[in-house]
């Protein structure tokens, strides 16, 4: 071997050694409370199509419309050939949508992040970012070259302490609406307060906050009542609540055309497939018709909470469809994901380095595709986790 494989299978073996080591599962139907793995059947509380819109066949049937309409590849990028009609009227729709000026489509949410934060700020700015920001937002400032810092995890003192500091060049302040390891909401009308007083930019990523929090499923920047004013920018994922692929920015003319200008992902990437816009426009109007799917949603979410709390289980205050059940262990986290397996539920171990060390978990994540049955079965199942010593890391 040479000795940059030796190397690399060194590190993979420290990995498995400290349990960290990770692996796929091939699915092989459709995405839905019951997935097949394996050959087996298993009940899935681990995607986060929160909506169950991911196997909608009205969507199957918008992705083959538009197939049909504009076949599959878009064949370039946004600025070259590649930006169809089929784009275009579903950025019209995601501006409608968010109450901002226009949207800009990008194939994934990462590339979304990387785009904005590049692209509005650079050398010589200052980017702020919640401890625990999804890596995307954190890789997307490193990239940006500006100087970058840390805040503590939904402190908005903490951030106001921060702006208060040397001020030279722009200050972009970055946060998820929704935590996705912890499921809790960011503080934002604070934050917009803070960022207002120091003429900051706030960027809030609210991949699982749309189309699931709020009445409307508007997401966590309209039940903060934020306009695009106090929250410029916007980026909102389509592969999680939407069920389909992709992501968007909102916010006023200038983001947007900074962005068509400047971002690089935007620019050096082949446009995603004109359908999947299609699709998209397709769970949009669904998103905004169905309301009883987050109605549904919200007793799955109070029954389990009180029931989880009348088994002993720790769990984190939050009333989104991401509901973390603490461990503590790596050890425990592990020996409980595969009880749960065993007993034919999905739900992933978080371990560290994804959250803070002491803090493994469960993270369930409830659709509203599940029934109440499902839901007794994953109580009974966590009625009869094993007994695992808290201890170790
Ligand atoms: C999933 C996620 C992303 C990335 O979106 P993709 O479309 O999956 O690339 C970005 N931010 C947050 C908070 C996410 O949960």
């Amino acid at each position: 071997m040479a000795d940059w494989e030796a190397e690399l299978a060194a590190d993979l073996a420290q990995r498995r050694a400290d349990r960290l080591y990770r692996r796929r599962l091939v699915v092989e139907g459709p995405q839905g409370p019951l997935i097949q793995v394996d050959g087996r059947q298993l009940l899935s509380f681990c995607s986060n199509d929160y909506l169950g819109l991911a196997a909608d066949p009205r969507l199957a049937e918008a992705l083959q419309d538009g197939v049909r309409r504009y076949g599959v590849g878009s064949g370039a990028a946004h600025l070259v050939s590649g930006h169809s009609a089929a784009h275009h009227v579903l950025e019209e729709e995601l501006a409608a949508f968010t109450g901002r000026d226009r949207a800009l489509l990008f194939s994934t949410g990462y590339m979304a992040n990387l785009a904005a934060v590049t692209a509005l700020v650079g050398r010589g700015d200052t980017v702020f970012e919640d401890r625990l920001n999804h890596a995307s937002l954190i890789d997307g400032g490193l990239l940006s070259q500006a100087r970058f810092k840390r805040y503590a995890h939904a402190d908005a003192d903490a951030l106001r302490t921060g702006l208060a500091g040397p001020a030279a060049g722009r200050r972009l302040v970055v946060t998820d609406g929704v935590f996705s390891m912890d499921g809790d909401l960011a503080p934002l009308a604070e934050l917009a307060s803070a960022c207002a007083d120091h003429a900051a930019m706030l960027m809030v990523d609210d991949a699982h906050g749309l189309g699931v929090v709020g009445a409307d499923g508007g997401g966590t920047l309209r039940v903060a009542g934020l306009s695009q004013r106090q929250a410029p920018v916007l980026m909102g994922t389509l592969g999680k609540a939407f069920g389909t692929s992709g992501a968007f920015v909102a916010g006023s003319e200038a983001v947007i055309e900074t962005l068509i200008q400047r971002a690089r992902p935007y620019i050096y990437t082949t446009a995603p497939p004109p359908a999947i816009a299609v699709a998209t426009r397709a769970a949009l109007r669904i998103v905004q018709t169905e309301s009883w799917r987050r109605e549904h949603l919200q007793g799955l979410l109070a029954r389990f909470r009180k029931e989880a709390v009348g088994l002993g289980l720790r769990l984190l205050p939050t009333a989104t469809p991401i509901q973390p059940v603490l461990a503590g262990s790596v050890e425990r986290a592990l020996a409980w994901s595969a009880a749960l397996e065993q007993a034919g539920i999905l739900v992933t171990a978080i371990r560290p380095p994804t959250v803070p060390a002491g803090t493994a978990r469960l993270r369930i994540t409830f659709s509203a595709s599940h029934d109440d049955a499902q839901l007794d079965r994953l109580l009974d199942a966590l009625a009869h986790l094993p007994e695992v010593a808290d201890v170790g890391q």
